[in-house]
Protein backbone atom coordinates (compact mmCIF):
# COMPACT_ATOMS: atom_id res chain seq x y z
CA UNK A 1 0.00 0.00 0.00
CA UNK A 2 1.13 3.41 -0.62
CA UNK A 3 1.75 6.11 1.83
CA UNK A 4 0.96 8.69 0.10
CA UNK A 5 -1.46 8.23 -2.77
CA UNK A 6 -2.05 11.56 -4.97
CA UNK A 7 -1.42 13.72 -2.05
CA UNK A 8 -4.31 11.97 0.35
CA UNK A 9 -2.56 9.97 3.27
CA UNK A 10 -4.32 6.93 4.56
CA UNK A 11 -5.11 7.38 8.03
CA UNK A 12 -5.11 4.71 10.72
CA UNK A 13 -8.78 3.28 11.21
CA UNK A 14 -11.09 3.07 14.29
CA UNK A 15 -13.99 0.05 12.82
CA UNK A 16 -17.11 0.76 13.97
CA UNK A 17 -17.87 -2.97 14.51
CA UNK A 18 -14.86 -5.08 15.04
CA UNK A 19 -14.43 -8.13 13.38
CA UNK A 20 -18.27 -8.80 12.47
CA UNK A 21 -17.52 -12.07 10.50
CA UNK A 22 -16.18 -13.45 14.65
CA UNK A 23 -19.65 -12.86 16.00
CA UNK A 24 -22.17 -14.23 13.90
CA UNK A 25 -23.71 -17.33 15.37
CA UNK A 26 -23.44 -16.45 19.02
CA UNK A 27 -25.04 -13.61 21.61
CA UNK A 28 -21.90 -11.39 21.79
CA UNK A 29 -23.04 -7.73 21.69
CA UNK A 30 -21.24 -5.12 20.52
CA UNK A 31 -22.73 -1.80 22.29
CA UNK A 32 -21.62 2.03 21.71
CA UNK A 33 -21.65 4.40 24.38
CA UNK A 34 -22.61 7.23 22.78
CA UNK A 35 -25.06 6.17 20.29
CA UNK A 36 -28.36 4.04 20.37
CA UNK A 37 -28.08 0.48 18.94
CA UNK A 38 -30.19 -1.56 16.55
CA UNK A 39 -30.58 -4.87 17.22
CA UNK A 40 -29.68 -7.47 14.67
CA UNK A 41 -31.04 -10.64 13.72
CA UNK A 42 -30.90 -13.58 11.73
CA UNK A 43 -34.03 -13.80 9.62
CA UNK A 44 -33.67 -18.02 9.45
CA UNK A 45 -33.96 -18.26 13.22
CA UNK A 46 -34.86 -15.19 14.50
CA UNK A 47 -31.59 -15.07 16.63
CA UNK A 48 -29.79 -12.35 17.78
CA UNK A 49 -26.48 -11.64 16.08
CA UNK A 50 -25.52 -8.56 17.17
CA UNK A 51 -25.98 -4.96 18.10
CA UNK A 52 -25.11 -1.74 15.41
CA UNK A 53 -24.63 1.76 16.53
CA UNK A 54 -27.38 4.07 15.22
CA UNK A 55 -25.78 7.43 14.65
CA UNK A 56 -27.59 10.12 15.42
CA UNK A 57 -27.41 13.83 13.56
CA UNK A 58 -24.24 15.47 15.23
CA UNK A 59 -22.36 12.16 14.20
CA UNK A 60 -23.60 12.27 10.60
CA UNK A 61 -22.85 16.10 10.50
CA UNK A 62 -19.34 14.80 11.71
CA UNK A 63 -18.91 11.97 8.88
CA UNK A 64 -20.45 14.38 6.17
CA UNK A 65 -17.35 17.16 7.10
CA UNK A 66 -14.60 14.22 7.12
CA UNK A 67 -16.12 13.54 3.23
CA UNK A 68 -16.18 17.16 2.47
CA UNK A 69 -12.69 17.46 3.60
CA UNK A 70 -11.11 14.48 1.65
CA UNK A 71 -13.13 15.41 -1.69
CA UNK A 72 -11.02 18.51 -1.89
CA UNK A 73 -8.24 15.71 -1.78
CA UNK A 74 -10.10 12.46 -3.67
CA UNK A 75 -10.93 14.58 -6.39
CA UNK A 76 -7.26 15.64 -6.98
CA UNK A 77 -5.82 11.98 -7.09
CA UNK A 78 -4.72 11.68 -10.74
CA UNK A 79 -6.89 9.12 -12.92
CA UNK A 80 -4.41 6.41 -12.62
CA UNK A 81 -4.06 6.31 -8.43
CA UNK A 82 -7.27 6.47 -8.43
CA UNK A 83 -7.81 3.21 -10.80
CA UNK A 84 -5.08 1.67 -8.51
CA UNK A 85 -6.71 1.87 -5.19
CA UNK A 86 -10.44 1.08 -6.99
CA UNK A 87 -8.74 -2.23 -8.06
CA UNK A 88 -6.67 -2.94 -4.83
CA UNK A 89 -10.64 -2.21 -2.71
CA UNK A 90 -11.44 -4.57 -5.41
CA UNK A 91 -8.83 -7.28 -4.90
CA UNK A 92 -10.12 -7.01 -0.96
CA UNK A 93 -13.66 -7.50 -1.77
CA UNK A 94 -12.48 -10.67 -3.36
CA UNK A 95 -10.38 -11.99 -1.13
CA UNK A 96 -13.00 -11.41 1.48
CA UNK A 97 -15.31 -13.04 -0.52
CA UNK A 98 -16.64 -15.75 1.57
CA UNK A 99 -16.64 -13.95 4.55
CA UNK A 100 -19.08 -11.14 3.02
CA UNK A 101 -21.00 -13.91 1.41
CA UNK A 102 -21.20 -15.37 5.34
CA UNK A 103 -22.73 -12.10 6.63
CA UNK A 104 -24.98 -11.77 4.08
CA UNK A 105 -26.25 -15.11 4.65
CA UNK A 106 -26.44 -14.97 8.49
CA UNK A 107 -27.90 -11.13 8.35
CA UNK A 108 -30.52 -11.22 5.17
CA UNK A 109 -31.34 -14.39 4.68
CA UNK A 110 -29.45 -15.09 1.55
CA UNK A 111 -29.14 -18.53 0.02
CA UNK A 112 -25.58 -19.09 0.34
CA UNK A 113 -25.23 -19.21 -3.63
CA UNK A 114 -26.70 -15.76 -4.13
CA UNK A 115 -24.53 -14.76 -1.70
CA UNK A 116 -21.33 -15.53 -3.37
CA UNK A 117 -23.18 -14.11 -6.38
CA UNK A 118 -22.94 -10.82 -4.90
CA UNK A 119 -20.20 -10.66 -3.06
CA UNK A 120 -18.74 -11.32 -6.69
CA UNK A 121 -20.96 -8.48 -8.04
CA UNK A 122 -19.45 -6.13 -5.91
CA UNK A 123 -15.93 -7.13 -6.78
CA UNK A 124 -17.03 -7.20 -10.09
CA UNK A 125 -18.77 -3.83 -10.32
CA UNK A 126 -15.70 -1.93 -8.91
CA UNK A 127 -13.21 -3.56 -11.37
CA UNK A 128 -15.65 -2.00 -13.89
CA UNK A 129 -15.77 1.13 -12.72
CA UNK A 130 -12.12 1.13 -12.00
CA UNK A 131 -11.48 1.40 -15.15
CA UNK A 132 -13.56 4.38 -15.88
CA UNK A 133 -10.78 7.12 -13.89
CA UNK A 134 -8.67 7.26 -17.02
CA UNK A 135 -11.05 6.91 -19.48
CA UNK A 136 -14.22 9.04 -18.72
CA UNK A 137 -12.99 11.72 -21.07
CA UNK A 138 -14.93 14.94 -22.26
CA UNK A 139 -15.32 15.96 -25.50
CA UNK A 140 -13.21 18.84 -27.79
CA UNK A 141 -16.04 20.95 -29.78
CA UNK A 142 -15.60 22.36 -33.03
CA UNK A 143 -16.39 26.02 -32.43
CA UNK A 144 -15.37 29.30 -34.05
CA UNK A 145 -12.97 31.27 -32.85
CA UNK A 146 -10.90 28.68 -30.33
CA UNK A 147 -11.26 25.94 -29.00
CA UNK A 148 -14.22 23.90 -26.69
CA UNK A 149 -13.54 21.69 -24.44
CA UNK A 150 -16.01 19.43 -21.78
CA UNK A 151 -15.33 18.17 -18.67
CA UNK A 152 -16.65 15.48 -15.95
CA UNK A 153 -16.53 16.96 -13.36
CA UNK A 154 -17.44 15.45 -9.63
CA UNK A 155 -20.43 16.57 -8.14
CA UNK A 156 -18.91 16.41 -4.17
CA UNK A 157 -20.07 14.48 -0.95
CA UNK A 158 -22.63 11.68 -2.46
CA UNK A 159 -25.30 10.32 -0.19
CA UNK A 160 -26.41 6.54 -0.70
CA UNK A 161 -28.91 4.92 0.76
CA UNK A 162 -29.60 1.49 0.67
CA UNK A 163 -32.58 -0.76 1.05
CA UNK A 164 -32.56 -4.34 2.96
CA UNK A 165 -33.24 -6.87 -0.07
CA UNK A 166 -29.45 -6.55 -1.81
CA UNK A 167 -27.45 -4.84 1.18
CA UNK A 168 -24.17 -5.15 -0.31
CA UNK A 169 -24.86 -5.26 -4.29
CA UNK A 170 -26.78 -2.23 -3.91
CA UNK A 171 -24.14 -0.40 -2.03
CA UNK A 172 -21.33 -1.31 -4.64
CA UNK A 173 -23.75 0.03 -7.60
CA UNK A 174 -23.37 3.14 -6.26
CA UNK A 175 -20.37 3.70 -4.40
CA UNK A 176 -18.02 1.76 -7.01
CA UNK A 177 -19.17 4.88 -9.70
CA UNK A 178 -19.70 7.56 -7.76
CA UNK A 179 -16.21 6.99 -6.13
CA UNK A 180 -15.04 6.58 -9.73
CA UNK A 181 -16.33 9.72 -11.03
CA UNK A 182 -14.02 11.51 -7.68
CA UNK A 183 -16.68 11.88 -4.88
CA UNK A 184 -16.82 11.11 -1.82
CA UNK A 185 -19.46 8.78 -0.43
CA UNK A 186 -21.36 8.79 2.87
CA UNK A 187 -23.55 5.39 2.52
CA UNK A 188 -26.45 4.63 4.95
CA UNK A 189 -27.54 1.06 4.83
CA UNK A 190 -30.96 -0.65 6.37
CA UNK A 191 -31.63 -0.89 9.60
CA UNK A 192 -32.29 -4.53 9.19
CA UNK A 193 -29.32 -5.24 7.62
CA UNK A 194 -25.87 -3.17 8.13
CA UNK A 195 -23.49 -5.87 8.50
CA UNK A 196 -22.12 -6.21 5.06
CA UNK A 197 -22.16 -2.75 4.19
CA UNK A 198 -19.49 -2.09 7.39
CA UNK A 199 -17.69 -4.75 6.59
CA UNK A 200 -17.10 -3.43 3.24
CA UNK A 201 -15.95 -0.53 4.39
CA UNK A 202 -13.23 -1.92 7.00
CA UNK A 203 -11.94 -3.17 3.45
CA UNK A 204 -11.79 -0.16 1.75
CA UNK A 205 -9.35 1.74 3.93
CA UNK A 206 -7.63 -1.89 4.60
CA UNK A 207 -7.21 -1.82 0.79
CA UNK A 208 -5.78 2.05 1.36
CA UNK A 209 -8.79 4.28 0.55
CA UNK A 210 -8.18 7.69 2.68
CA UNK A 211 -10.27 8.12 5.52
CA UNK A 212 -13.35 9.73 4.46
CA UNK A 213 -14.13 8.75 1.05
CA UNK A 214 -16.25 6.18 1.64
CA UNK A 215 -18.30 5.95 4.88
CA UNK A 216 -20.52 3.54 6.54
CA UNK A 217 -22.92 5.53 8.39
CA UNK A 218 -25.37 2.98 10.20
CA UNK A 219 -29.08 4.02 11.68
CA UNK A 220 -32.37 5.06 11.07
CA UNK A 221 -33.49 6.61 7.87
CA UNK A 222 -35.48 9.57 9.53
CA UNK A 223 -32.48 10.45 10.88
CA UNK A 224 -29.07 9.56 8.69
CA UNK A 225 -31.02 9.26 5.30
CA UNK A 226 -32.82 12.73 5.93
CA UNK A 227 -29.80 14.00 6.79
CA UNK A 228 -28.75 13.32 3.63
CA UNK A 229 -31.62 15.03 2.03
CA UNK A 230 -31.41 18.20 4.56
CA UNK A 231 -27.60 18.71 4.65
CA UNK A 232 -26.01 21.25 1.70
CA UNK A 233 -22.54 19.54 1.35
CA UNK A 234 -24.58 16.29 0.13
CA UNK A 235 -24.59 17.07 -3.58
CA UNK A 236 -26.59 14.10 -4.64
CA UNK A 237 -28.43 11.43 -3.45
CA UNK A 238 -28.98 8.32 -4.60
CA UNK A 239 -31.76 5.64 -3.10
CA UNK A 240 -33.09 2.51 -3.33
CA UNK A 241 -35.98 1.31 -1.80
CA UNK A 242 -39.87 2.03 -1.80
CA UNK A 243 -41.72 4.54 -4.20
CA UNK A 244 -43.32 5.80 -0.98
CA UNK A 245 -39.83 6.88 0.80
CA UNK A 246 -38.54 7.80 -3.15
CA UNK A 247 -41.44 10.01 -3.38
CA UNK A 248 -40.50 12.13 0.30
CA UNK A 249 -37.02 12.12 -0.91
CA UNK A 250 -37.52 13.47 -4.10
CA UNK A 251 -39.01 16.30 -3.02
CA UNK A 252 -36.88 16.69 0.17
CA UNK A 253 -34.32 17.13 -2.51
CA UNK A 254 -35.73 19.96 -4.44
CA UNK A 255 -35.41 22.49 -1.62
CA UNK A 256 -31.86 22.53 -3.11
CA UNK A 257 -32.67 21.56 -6.10
CA UNK A 258 -30.44 18.25 -5.05
CA UNK A 259 -29.70 16.00 -7.84
CA UNK A 260 -31.24 12.64 -7.05
CA UNK A 261 -31.05 8.63 -8.67
CA UNK A 262 -34.29 6.72 -7.69
CA UNK A 263 -34.32 2.52 -7.73
CA UNK A 264 -38.44 2.10 -6.75
CA UNK A 265 -40.88 -0.56 -6.35
CA UNK A 266 -41.65 -2.74 -8.83
CA UNK A 267 -44.95 -5.40 -10.46
CA UNK A 268 -43.14 -6.72 -13.14
CA UNK A 269 -44.87 -8.67 -15.36
CA UNK A 270 -43.84 -12.18 -17.03
CA UNK A 271 -45.58 -12.55 -20.16
CA UNK A 272 -46.16 -16.35 -21.82
CA UNK A 273 -47.26 -16.55 -25.06
CA UNK A 274 -48.71 -19.61 -26.51
CA UNK A 275 -45.53 -19.86 -29.12
CA UNK A 276 -43.26 -20.07 -26.70
CA UNK A 277 -41.36 -22.86 -25.71
CA UNK A 278 -43.73 -23.63 -23.03
CA UNK A 279 -42.02 -26.11 -20.44
CA UNK A 280 -38.73 -23.72 -20.14
CA UNK A 281 -40.84 -21.19 -19.69
CA UNK A 282 -43.03 -22.97 -16.85
CA UNK A 283 -39.69 -24.10 -15.28
CA UNK A 284 -38.29 -20.84 -15.36
CA UNK A 285 -40.98 -18.96 -13.71
CA UNK A 286 -40.71 -19.64 -10.71
CA UNK A 287 -37.12 -18.42 -10.16
CA UNK A 288 -38.10 -15.35 -12.10
CA UNK A 289 -40.21 -14.49 -8.60
CA UNK A 290 -39.29 -16.59 -5.81
CA UNK A 291 -35.48 -15.54 -6.11
CA UNK A 292 -34.64 -13.99 -2.98
CA UNK A 293 -38.10 -15.06 -1.31
CA UNK A 294 -39.62 -12.55 -3.78
CA UNK A 295 -38.16 -9.33 -2.07
CA UNK A 296 -36.49 -8.34 -5.44
CA UNK A 297 -37.50 -5.46 -7.14
CA UNK A 298 -37.43 -7.10 -10.51
CA UNK A 299 -39.72 -9.99 -8.85
CA UNK A 300 -42.03 -10.92 -11.85
CA UNK A 301 -45.14 -11.15 -9.79
CA UNK A 302 -47.28 -10.89 -12.45
CA UNK A 303 -47.33 -14.32 -14.64
CA UNK A 304 -49.18 -13.27 -18.02
CA UNK A 305 -50.39 -16.42 -19.66
CA UNK A 306 -52.13 -16.41 -23.13
CA UNK A 307 -55.62 -18.26 -22.62
CA UNK A 308 -54.99 -21.05 -25.67
CA UNK A 309 -52.22 -22.38 -23.06
CA UNK A 310 -53.03 -21.04 -20.21
CA UNK A 311 -54.54 -24.72 -18.59
CA UNK A 312 -51.15 -26.46 -19.94
CA UNK A 313 -48.87 -23.69 -18.63
CA UNK A 314 -50.45 -24.13 -14.85
CA UNK A 315 -49.87 -27.82 -15.24
CA UNK A 316 -46.22 -27.60 -16.06
CA UNK A 317 -45.85 -24.84 -13.36
CA UNK A 318 -47.20 -26.82 -10.36
CA UNK A 319 -44.65 -29.02 -10.17
CA UNK A 320 -41.58 -26.85 -10.91
CA UNK A 321 -42.69 -24.16 -7.65
CA UNK A 322 -43.31 -27.58 -5.55
CA UNK A 323 -39.65 -28.52 -6.51
CA UNK A 324 -38.02 -25.14 -5.55
CA UNK A 325 -36.01 -26.16 -2.41
CA UNK A 326 -36.90 -23.79 0.84
CA UNK A 327 -35.22 -23.81 3.56
CA UNK A 328 -31.73 -23.51 5.61
CA UNK A 329 -29.90 -20.55 3.41
CA UNK A 330 -26.22 -22.01 4.59
CA UNK A 331 -27.36 -25.07 2.72
CA UNK A 332 -25.87 -25.19 -0.72
CA UNK A 333 -28.78 -26.44 -2.09
CA UNK A 334 -30.64 -24.75 -1.16
CA UNK A 335 -33.13 -22.36 -3.45
CA UNK A 336 -34.99 -19.88 -1.03
CA UNK A 337 -34.49 -18.74 1.84
CA UNK A 338 -37.10 -16.90 4.73
CA UNK A 339 -38.48 -13.08 4.71
CA UNK A 340 -36.31 -10.56 6.40
CA UNK A 341 -38.56 -9.88 9.50
CA UNK A 342 -41.62 -10.96 11.43
CA UNK A 343 -42.50 -7.87 10.09
CA UNK A 344 -42.61 -8.04 6.16
CA UNK A 345 -43.66 -12.00 7.13
CA UNK A 346 -47.16 -10.47 8.48
CA UNK A 347 -47.42 -7.97 5.77
CA UNK A 348 -46.86 -10.53 2.72
CA UNK A 349 -49.17 -12.81 4.31
CA UNK A 350 -51.87 -9.78 4.61
CA UNK A 351 -51.96 -10.55 1.12
CA UNK A 352 -52.96 -14.32 0.81
CA UNK A 353 -56.03 -14.01 3.72
CA UNK A 354 -58.12 -16.97 4.20
CA UNK A 355 -60.36 -17.77 1.56
CA UNK A 356 -57.74 -16.22 -1.45
CA UNK A 357 -57.50 -18.22 -4.70
CA UNK A 358 -54.31 -20.11 -3.90
CA UNK A 359 -53.50 -22.75 -7.16
CA UNK A 360 -50.59 -24.60 -5.37
CA UNK A 361 -48.14 -23.92 -3.30
CA UNK A 362 -44.26 -25.11 -2.68
CA UNK A 363 -43.22 -25.97 0.73
CA UNK A 364 -41.39 -24.05 3.55
CA UNK A 365 -39.41 -25.22 7.24
CA UNK A 366 -41.80 -25.11 10.77
CA UNK A 367 -40.02 -23.55 13.72
CA UNK A 368 -38.48 -20.60 14.11
CA UNK A 369 -38.08 -18.08 11.08
CA UNK A 370 -39.53 -15.90 8.73
CA UNK A 371 -40.81 -18.33 6.54
CA UNK A 372 -43.54 -18.20 3.98
CA UNK A 373 -44.28 -20.80 1.33
CA UNK A 374 -43.89 -20.22 -2.81
CA UNK A 375 -47.45 -19.18 -3.35
CA UNK A 376 -49.45 -19.17 -6.77
CA UNK A 377 -52.54 -17.20 -6.99
CA UNK A 378 -55.08 -17.90 -9.77
CA UNK A 379 -57.57 -17.33 -11.19
CA UNK A 380 -57.23 -13.72 -9.47
CA UNK A 381 -58.93 -10.51 -10.54
CA UNK A 382 -56.76 -8.08 -11.92
CA UNK A 383 -57.94 -5.49 -9.84
CA UNK A 384 -57.14 -7.41 -6.86
CA UNK A 385 -54.55 -5.65 -4.80
CA UNK A 386 -52.34 -8.78 -4.73
CA UNK A 387 -52.49 -8.33 -8.43
CA UNK A 388 -51.72 -4.01 -8.67
CA UNK A 389 -49.56 -4.13 -5.08
CA UNK A 390 -46.10 -4.48 -4.86
CA UNK A 391 -45.97 -7.47 -2.04
CA UNK A 392 -42.08 -8.16 -1.89
CA UNK A 393 -42.66 -11.76 -1.32
CA UNK A 394 -43.14 -15.33 -2.92
CA UNK A 395 -46.23 -14.89 -4.58
CA UNK A 396 -46.98 -14.36 -7.78
CA UNK A 397 -50.39 -13.87 -9.65
CA UNK A 398 -51.64 -15.82 -12.84
CA UNK A 399 -53.93 -13.78 -15.33
CA UNK A 400 -54.78 -14.94 -18.80
CA UNK A 401 -54.58 -12.85 -21.76
CA UNK A 402 -56.03 -13.12 -25.52
CA UNK A 403 -53.29 -11.30 -27.53
CA UNK A 404 -50.79 -9.27 -28.29
CA UNK A 405 -52.56 -5.95 -27.37
CA UNK A 406 -54.29 -7.31 -24.43
CA UNK A 407 -50.75 -8.76 -22.99
CA UNK A 408 -49.53 -5.27 -23.56
CA UNK A 409 -52.41 -3.67 -22.21
CA UNK A 410 -51.86 -5.69 -18.78
CA UNK A 411 -48.81 -5.67 -18.39
CA UNK A 412 -49.10 -1.92 -18.75
CA UNK A 413 -51.54 -1.36 -16.18
CA UNK A 414 -49.44 -0.15 -13.57
CA UNK A 415 -47.90 2.37 -12.01
CA UNK A 416 -44.60 0.75 -12.07
CA UNK A 417 -42.08 -0.68 -15.01
CA UNK A 418 -38.97 -1.84 -13.94
CA UNK A 419 -38.31 -4.96 -15.26
CA UNK A 420 -40.22 -7.88 -16.68
CA UNK A 421 -39.94 -10.88 -19.11
CA UNK A 422 -41.29 -12.32 -22.43
CA UNK A 423 -41.63 -15.70 -23.41
CA UNK A 424 -41.94 -16.33 -27.26
CA UNK A 425 -40.15 -17.76 -30.29
CA UNK A 426 -41.30 -15.22 -32.65
CA UNK A 427 -38.72 -12.88 -32.86
CA UNK A 428 -40.79 -10.01 -34.60
CA UNK A 429 -43.40 -9.90 -31.58
CA UNK A 430 -40.08 -10.16 -29.04
CA UNK A 431 -39.01 -7.06 -30.74
CA UNK A 432 -43.02 -5.52 -30.79
CA UNK A 433 -43.84 -6.50 -27.21
CA UNK A 434 -40.08 -5.69 -25.86
CA UNK A 435 -40.57 -1.82 -26.79
CA UNK A 436 -44.29 -1.87 -26.20
CA UNK A 437 -44.05 -2.79 -22.61
CA UNK A 438 -42.97 0.31 -20.46
CA UNK A 439 -39.99 -0.87 -18.24
CA UNK A 440 -36.59 0.05 -17.67
CA UNK A 441 -34.87 -3.11 -18.19
CA UNK A 442 -36.82 -6.63 -19.97
CA UNK A 443 -35.73 -9.90 -21.25
CA UNK A 444 -36.77 -12.01 -23.66
CA UNK A 445 -36.84 -15.98 -22.85
CA UNK A 446 -34.80 -15.18 -19.94
CA UNK A 447 -35.42 -13.96 -15.94
CA UNK A 448 -32.02 -11.19 -16.10
CA UNK A 449 -31.99 -8.12 -14.95
CA UNK A 450 -29.10 -6.85 -13.91
CA UNK A 451 -25.70 -7.32 -15.19
CA UNK A 452 -23.32 -4.39 -14.10
CA UNK A 453 -22.17 -3.46 -18.23
CA UNK A 454 -25.50 -2.59 -18.87
CA UNK A 455 -28.15 0.51 -17.64
CA UNK A 456 -30.45 -1.14 -14.97
CA UNK A 457 -33.15 1.21 -13.59
CA UNK A 458 -36.66 2.41 -14.02
CA UNK A 459 -39.46 4.34 -15.88
CA UNK A 460 -43.03 5.26 -14.33
CA UNK A 461 -42.88 5.37 -10.74
CA UNK A 462 -40.41 2.56 -10.36
CA UNK A 463 -37.35 5.47 -10.82
CA UNK A 464 -35.23 8.09 -12.17
CA UNK A 465 -31.72 7.56 -13.57
CA UNK A 466 -29.83 4.79 -14.36
CA UNK A 467 -27.19 2.59 -12.53
CA UNK A 468 -24.85 0.40 -13.67
CA UNK A 469 -23.02 0.23 -17.40
CA UNK A 470 -21.22 2.78 -19.39
CA UNK A 471 -23.40 5.55 -18.44
CA UNK A 472 -23.62 5.30 -14.46
CA UNK A 473 -20.72 7.76 -14.04
CA UNK A 474 -22.91 10.55 -15.59
CA UNK A 475 -24.86 10.70 -12.82
CA UNK A 476 -22.19 11.18 -10.52
CA UNK A 477 -20.58 14.46 -12.67
CA UNK A 478 -21.77 17.13 -14.12
CA UNK A 479 -20.54 18.50 -17.29
CA UNK A 480 -18.24 21.26 -17.19
CA UNK A 481 -17.72 23.33 -20.84
CA UNK A 482 -14.98 25.74 -21.72
CA UNK A 483 -14.25 27.67 -24.46
CA UNK A 484 -10.96 29.02 -24.98
CA UNK A 485 -10.49 31.88 -27.11
CA UNK A 486 -7.70 31.66 -29.80
CA UNK A 487 -7.54 35.76 -30.01
P1 LIG B 1 -37.58 1.62 2.33
O1 LIG B 1 -38.01 2.67 1.36
O2 LIG B 1 -38.39 1.41 3.53
O3 LIG B 1 -36.10 1.94 2.87
C1 LIG B 1 -35.01 2.07 1.99
C2 LIG B 1 -33.93 2.87 2.69
O4 LIG B 1 -34.39 4.19 2.91
C3 LIG B 1 -33.54 2.32 4.07
O5 LIG B 1 -32.15 2.45 4.26
C4 LIG B 1 -34.30 3.24 5.01
O6 LIG B 1 -33.69 3.34 6.28
C5 LIG B 1 -34.22 4.56 4.26
N1 LIG B 1 -35.25 5.52 4.63
C6 LIG B 1 -36.48 5.29 5.13
N2 LIG B 1 -37.13 6.45 5.36
C7 LIG B 1 -36.30 7.45 4.97
C8 LIG B 1 -36.41 8.87 4.95
N3 LIG B 1 -37.51 9.51 5.36
N4 LIG B 1 -35.36 9.59 4.48
C9 LIG B 1 -34.24 8.96 4.03
N5 LIG B 1 -34.07 7.62 4.05
C10 LIG B 1 -35.10 6.86 4.50
O7 LIG B 1 -37.39 0.29 1.47
P2 LIG B 1 -37.01 -1.16 1.98
O8 LIG B 1 -38.21 -1.71 2.66
O9 LIG B 1 -35.71 -1.13 2.70
O10 LIG B 1 -36.75 -1.90 0.59
C11 LIG B 1 -37.77 -2.45 -0.16
C12 LIG B 1 -38.18 -1.54 -1.30
O11 LIG B 1 -37.02 -1.21 -2.09
C13 LIG B 1 -39.13 -2.21 -2.26
O12 LIG B 1 -40.15 -1.31 -2.62
C14 LIG B 1 -38.27 -2.52 -3.47
O13 LIG B 1 -38.97 -2.64 -4.68
C15 LIG B 1 -37.33 -1.38 -3.47
N6 LIG B 1 -36.11 -1.71 -4.23
C16 LIG B 1 -35.92 -1.15 -5.46
C17 LIG B 1 -34.80 -1.48 -6.22
C18 LIG B 1 -34.56 -0.89 -7.58
O14 LIG B 1 -33.43 -0.97 -8.05
N7 LIG B 1 -35.54 -0.30 -8.23
C19 LIG B 1 -33.87 -2.39 -5.72
C20 LIG B 1 -34.11 -2.94 -4.45
C21 LIG B 1 -35.23 -2.58 -3.71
Amino acid sequence: MAADVGGVTPRPYVPVVTKLHAVIGNDHCVENEESSTTLVRNPATGQEITRVPSLGEAEVDAAIARASRAFETWRHVTPGDRARLLRRFAAAVDAHGEELAALEVANAGHVIGNARWEAGNVRDVLEYYAAAPERHSGRQIPVPGGVDLTFHEPLGVVGIIVPWNFPMAIAGWGFAPALAAGNTVVLKPAELTPLSALRIGELALESGLPEGVLQMLPGKGSVVGQRFVTHPAVRKICFTGSTEVGRTIMAGCADQVKRVTLELGGKSANIVFADADIELAAARAPYGVFDNAGQDCCARSRLLVQRSVYDEFLGLLEPAVAGVVVGDPTEEATEMGPLISAAHLATVSSFVPDGAPVAFRGSSPDGPGNWFAPTVLAPVDPRDRAATEEIFGPVVVVIPFEDEEDAVRLANDTPYGLSGSLWTRDIGRALRVARAVETGTLSVNSHSSVRYWTPFGGTKQSGIGRELGPDALDAFSDVKNVFISSD
